[in-house]
């Protein structure tokens, strides 16, 4: 039987406790019980992991590319060996059916795969000189070590997208993993070593969020930052990342709307995004939020999607037939029932849902709240949970306007049988992504990332490379 361990820091190629001894328990969502603990970082700690990192990015960076990326082929492929003892680490300390987990972590080693091609090939340029004798040139250089801040949704994925990148283009790296789901991180981290990553590229702390980021982001020896959270968390740390001139990756929250017009295939609409809806429990930033349905179809679309809610088998992430694990920590389950509460006194219809299922585990109902108006705090503010708003719509013109009153700007879905329509959406929708017919979004080889509140820069496809590189320019007279 699998049990689940006590996670210490990695730091200089050694895994280790916190030098004063500190530690963080871990709680399992499904049943409230204190699984574990963590090594608890403080400022001796993460001066340590700074030295390591930065000799690590001296040994890093020159070695070949090629070298970087049959390693990195090597962690994949013990990550995939190892899926199944990792899915059971994170279904227990994040709640997702093992399923889901499992999924998640087969991704990331296909992520971990395609950085490892795409940056052997970060080509620079010769560029034509004016005088004969001169070679002009730009050759692209790692950017150097990077601190990177990851929440407790994803507890791979977040992560090694971040990691693919830096350690593909020769950066180090000092990962602060999520305290409430850290034994599923860190088991990323030791295929890496396993795999026999020199000591000091990769560093796994763990600590008080605040803390650790305002250490790190103005030490003189982080060069960029990585930030995965909430949209206010993100302002002060891009804030912070500005005054002390470092590079800065900001993913955040999003709203996401999804526009459902009479041209659609309404099944199809129904199963796509009622699946995505609840997967993960709603705790996603790109999951469908703001649900806008054209006014021929609306009835029909309420009704199915309400269906669709009922039918999730709500569980322990462990059971095979559960579709739907708890929240991931106690905290959602108030702010889930605030959001819903001020939506219905905000004239809200409640259809199905909206409440905290038994006692024990933070299990909540998938829920559905129709025609609810722009006031209500749920219009504006992220739900973070398996909260669908159903609203409707008459004009394009009328969902393009609801589409873009936010803020946000992360994900966006359509659905509609007209090419027309869909090819307004692709110019006008005010987001980073937008997915027609299906959900087609985060894959490792397409952007992933937002406009506007939603945050600046792409965590996938090639300009999620670049955004770890440094373009210098060279001439030479011979
Ligand atoms: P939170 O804002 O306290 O934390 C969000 C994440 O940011 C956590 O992982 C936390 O460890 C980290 N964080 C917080 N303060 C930090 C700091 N000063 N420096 C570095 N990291 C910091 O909220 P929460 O209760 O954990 O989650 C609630 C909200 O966070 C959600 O409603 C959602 O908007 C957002 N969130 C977004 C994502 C995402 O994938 N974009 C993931 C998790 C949470």
């Amino acid at each position: 039987m699998q049990t689940y361990p006590d996670v210490k820091l990695f730091i200089n190629g050694e895994w280790r406790d916190a030098l004063a001894g500190e530690t963080i328990e871990v709680t399992d969502p499904a049943t409230d019980e204190v699984i574990g603990k963590i090594a608890h970082a403080r400022k001796a700690d993460l001066d340590l992991a700074l030295e390591a990192a930065d000799k690590g990015f001296k040994i890093w960076r020159d070695t070949a590319p090629f070298d970087r990326s049959k390693l990195m082929r090597k962690a994949a492929d013990l990550l995939r060996e190892r899926a199944d003892k990792i899915a059971w680490l994170m279904t227990r300390e994040q709640g997702k059916p093992l399923a889901q987990s499992k999924m998640e972590i087969m991704g990331a080693a296909d992520t971990i795969d395609w950085f490892a091609e795409e940056a052997r090939r970060t080509y620079g340029q010769i560029i034509p000189a004016r005088f004969s004798g001169v070679n002009q040139m730009t050759i692209k250089l790692p950017v150097g070590p990077v601190a990177a801040f990851t929440p407790w949704n994803f507890p791979i994925n977040q992560i090694v997208r971040k990691l693919s990148a830096a350690v593909a283009t020769g950066c180090s790296i000092i990962v602060k993993a999520p305290e409430e789901t850290p034994a599923s991180p860190a088991e990323l981290i030791r295929a890496f070593a396993d795999a026999g990553i020199p000591a000091g590229v990769i560093g796994l702390v763990y600590g008080i969020p605040a803390e650790v980021s305002e250490y790190l982001i103005p030490h003189p020896v982080i060069r960029k930052i990585s930030f995965t959270g909430s949209t206010p968390i993100g302002k002060h740390l891009a804030a912070l990342a500005g005054k002390h001139m470092k590079r800065a990756t900001m993913e955040l929250g999003g709203h996401a709307p999804v526009m459902i017009f009479n041209d659609a295939d309404l099944d199809k609409a129904i199963e796509v995004t009622a699946m995505s809806k609840f997967r993960n429990a709603g705790q996603v930033c790109v999951a469908p939020t703001r649900f806008l349905i054209q006014d021929g179809i609306a009835d029909k679309f309420l009704e199915g999607f309400v269906k669709a809610a009922e039918a999730i088998k709500v569980g322990n992430g462990l059971e095979a037939d559960t579709v739907m694990g708890p929240l991931a920590n106690e905290r959602r389950i108030p702010a889930m029932e605030a959001l819903i509460q001020d939506a219905v006194s905000a004239g809200a219809e409640l259809k199905t849902g909206g409440k905290r299922i038994g006692n024990k585990g933070n299990f909540f109902e998938p829920t559905v709240l129709a025609n609810v108006p722009t006031s209500a705090k749920i219009m504006n503010d992220e739900p973070f949970g398996p909260v669908a708003i159903i609203n409707r719509f008459s004009t394009y013109e009328d969902a393009i306007t609801e589409a873009n009153r936010l803020p946000f700007g992360l994900a966006s879905y359509a659905f509609t049988g007209s090419v027309k329509t869909a090819h307004a959406l692709g110019r006008e929708v005010e987001a980073g992504m937008l997915t027609i017919n299906h959900n087609g979004l985060a894959l490792p080889e397409v952007p992933f990332g937002g406009v506007k509140d939603s945050g600046y820069g792409t965590e996938g496809g090639s300009e999620a490379v670049a955004a770890y590189l440094e373009t210098k320019y060279v001439s030479q007279m011979n």
